[in-house]
């Protein structure tokens, strides 16, 4: 019988735009889980069809990990819309992250609170962070396409700096791992959408190729407008290193797992 070799999670750390003091944050990998098969290893999302109980020891490795407390830490289901939440430590389900969430739905979190550590779900769409750069509140959000082009990043922005009660120049920023511009092959109906709101951010490759949309770079330029300094490191591919993180579109429609962001302040 083959011996199971513990290893711990392993986790990819953003790059912020401008220098940030106390604030953390992480993404899961692939690595150092207990699932099985095309959960292998570190499935993070309860809804996937894998084990919950694993699921939730996979949880409890990530956060161990990173370093928040996952029963001090929110997780709301993603509707892919522009709802950004403020959250303090009454958010918390008594489990935390260990369990799904009971009721939160947003696409956006907001915290002042110190070690209550915000995340959003991830296979494809982007993870976005934003912090005040003194580290007295942190944000994060879900932008997938239909978040993007809904404006979920503006929104983020917008209530960060209300609760932080500052302008986002006082802001930094980073884009986690999702689906690139080599990858992310859409339709016509998405591309012309993208390049009505967020033009540079399509890419036609070829007579008879679908267009190809550049999240990250929509990403980046929503944050600018938003009047967000620096600009963000392009992030991995999460479907050409889907030996290293889950993507959706890797799938080709089996299910996959599911990684999770995690942002919080000292
Ligand atoms: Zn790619």
């Amino acid at each position: 019988m083959l011996g199971f070799i513990e290893r711990p999670a392993t986790v990819w750390g953003p790059s912020w735009t401008l220098p940030v003091g106390g604030v953390s944050a992480s993404v899961s990998t692939r690595f150092g889980g207990l699932s099985q098969g095309a959960f292998a290893s570190l499935n993070l999302g309860f809804f996937t069809g894998d084990e919950p109980a694993r699921v939730r020891r996979n949880r409890e490795r990530f956060a161990a990990t990173a370093g928040f407390d996952p029963r001090r830490a929110i997780a709301p289901h993603h509707v892919h819309g522009t709802d950004v939440v403020a959250v303090d430590a009454t958010a918390v389900p008594p489990e935390g992250i260990l369990a799904p969430h009971p009721t939160l739905r947003a696409d956006g979190l907001v915290t002042t609170t110190p070690r209550l550590a915000l995340l959003v779900g991830a296979a494809d769409c982007a993870p976005v962070f934003l912090a005040t750069r003194d580290g007295s509140a942190v944000a994060i959000a879900h932008a997938g396409w239909r978040g993007t082009l809904a404006g979920v990043v503006g929104k983020a922005v917008a209530e960060l700096c209300r609760r932080a009660d500052c302008t986002p120049s006082r802001l930094t920023a980073a884009i986690g791992p999702c689906i690139g511009p080599c990858c992310f092959e859409v339709g016509e109906d998405v591309a012309t959408a993208f390049a009505r709101r967020l033009p540079g951010a399509v890419r036609r490759v070829g007579v008879g190729v679908r267009p190809h949309v550049d999240l990250a770079a929509a990403i980046a330029r929503d944050l600018r407008d938003a009047g967000v300094p620096g600009v963000p490191t392009p992030p991995p591919c999460t479907r050409c290193r889907s030996d290293e993180f889950f993507s959706h579109r890797s799938g080709a429609g089996v299910p996959v797992g599911r990684m999770l962001a995690a942002v919080w302040r000292d």
